[in-house]
């Protein structure tokens, strides 16, 4: 089964480890002290279980045989066994048999010692019995030998009589850790609990968290800009919609009033032809605007890195425009030319023909009869600095100084332009704008009211 996996615990993982530290910690302290402990113990007592067996060495030394054995077993017994041997090594009394005499205890090496050295100590360890027999054997001078042994506790056992202690001290490292670990836990998360995630750099915060908390903090700085950024656009989409609406509106008017008042027959035969003339011009301005919004929605979405490219000759582009314009311009009685270098570069044809024009058709619609439109390409700069442009400069009416910067934005225009009546949408300028971003270009106008103005649209050549 492929469960999501539960995210680890500080708790949980502080706890584990400091127990696993507690635990160990108590272990080799406890064994250490206690095996120092025995040691010492075993020490002490093989001390004085020799001095027992020297002290009844020379008590029994001036005594006969029969006085030897009346006095070992007139002792009162105890935890320290005698045995008492002759000088053939049998035993004659032993005070932990009731028979004597059996065994011949002469090749015992605790005994071997004593005869040979006068004293013998032997510890003799019991697998079974968990138990030690301590021996020491003192010769006498006639040859007998005294032993006395004492049974006591192997290392092993003394360790597990600790058993109880060593639970108990056990359990309270356990609940120590338990503490330990929940104060840790509580401590360490102290200043994460406090995190302001909006604002993760404020407060009590770890040096260590710094580098983490930094990059969210930037993320949500970048999060809130989008976001503003979001909002504006969606604000200036909306008004871009109303604006289209509202534009859409009067020639939408002129033409259902137009025509249904001629399908009443409320229009005089005479009339018809100027009614049909309204119609077409009111027709032709929707045709215009739907054109201009649909190419500002593409533009929108594409982006320079998106883009599709191909070489633009931009002087035959310009030639090609004015061509197409020549007769606007003759009509108004406007003189036209256009020249320049050749300059190439690489975008998108249709787009910057569309944005020339737009230029064109601006100087035509906003110069008076008798002036002239001079379009002019070529190139300025080089290497990757290098830009292909394209001025347009007329002799019109010119732009008031406040206005030159609005006129890019859509559905501006001056006041004085008269745009409406010219057929203008309101969105040239917006395009051509657009477009010239669109080639990692821009435009710029110069003006002197009533002299003039030039636009200049610059594009990177690119080829
Ligand atoms: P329009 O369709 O109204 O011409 P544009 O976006 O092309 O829309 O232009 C915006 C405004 O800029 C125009 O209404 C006009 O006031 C001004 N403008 C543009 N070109 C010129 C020019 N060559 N001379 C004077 N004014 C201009």
């Amino acid at each position: 089964m492929a469960g999501k996996q539960r995210p680890r615990s500080l708790s949980r993982s502080l706890f584990g480890t400091l127990l696993a530290f507690a635990l160990l910690a108590v272990l080799v302290v406890a064994v250490a002290l206690v095996t120092i402990a025995y040691h010492g113990q075993e020490a002490r007592s093989e001390e004085a279980l020799v001095g027992q067996a020297r002290q009844s060495a020379r008590v029994l030394e001036p005594c006969t045989a029969e006085e030897r054995i009346a006095l070992l077993a007139g002792q009162i017994p105890g935890p320290v066994r005698f045995t008492l041997m002759d000088a053939g090594g049998a035993v004659v009394f032993d005070s932990g048999t009731d028979e004597a005499g059996g065994e011949n205890h002469g090749s015992r090496p605790e005994v071997v010692q004593a005869e040979e050295g006068g004293e013998g100590v032997l510890v003799r360890h019991s697998d079974t019995l968990n138990q030690d027999t301590l021996y020491v054997a003192e010769r006498l001078d006639d040859g007998w030998v005294i032993r006395v042994s004492e049974e006591r506790m192997s290392l092993v056992a003394f360790l597990g009589s600790m058993a109880v202690p060593l639970g108990v001290l056990l359990v309270i490292a356990v609940l120590g850790t338990i503490l330990l670990s929940r104060l840790l836990t509580w401590r360490i998360m102290r200043p994460l609990d406090g995190l302001d995630p909006g604002n993760p750099l404020a407060g009590d915060v770890y040096g260590e968290m710094q580098p983490l908390l930094g990059r969210i903090d930037q993320q949500q700085r970048q999060l809130r800009l989008q976001n503003e950024e979001l909002k504006q656009a969606e604000g200036m989409r909306r008004e871009f919609s109303a604006n289209v609406s509202h534009e859409m509106k009067t020639p939408l008017q002129v033409i259902s009033g137009s025509s249904e008042m001629i399908a009443e027959g409320l229009v005089a035969p005479q009339d018809t032809r100027e009614f049909g003339r309204r119609i077409y011009l009111e027709a032709q301005r929707l045709r215009a605007l739907i054109n201009d919004v649909l190419t500002l929605s593409r533009l929108d979405e594409a982006s320079a890195a998106t883009a599709e490219r191909a070489p633009v000759d931009l002087l035959e582009a310009a030639r090609r425009t004015c061509e197409r314009l020549e007769p606007l311009a003759e009509e108004k009685g406007i003189g036209l030319s256009c020249g320049g270098a050749a300059a190439a570069v690489s975008g998108n044809e249709p787009l910057i023909e569309q944005a020339i024009g737009n230029l064109v058709q601006n100087a035509i619609r906003y110069t008076e009869a008798g002036g002239t439109v001079t379009v002019t390409v070529g190139c300025s700069g080089d290497g990757d600095a290098a830009r292909a442009f394209v001025k347009v400069r007329d002799t019109g009416i010119g732009i008031a100084p406040e206005d030159r910067e609005k006129i890019f934005e859509r559905f501006y225009r001056s006041e004085k332009s008269r745009s409406k009546e010219t057929g203008g949408t309101g969105l040239g300028l917006a395009i051509v704008k657009h477009a010239a971003l669109y080639h990692g270009g821009d435009v710029a106008v110069q003006s002197e009211p009533g002299r003039g103005s030039e636009f200049i649209l610059r594009l990177r050549n690119l080829l």
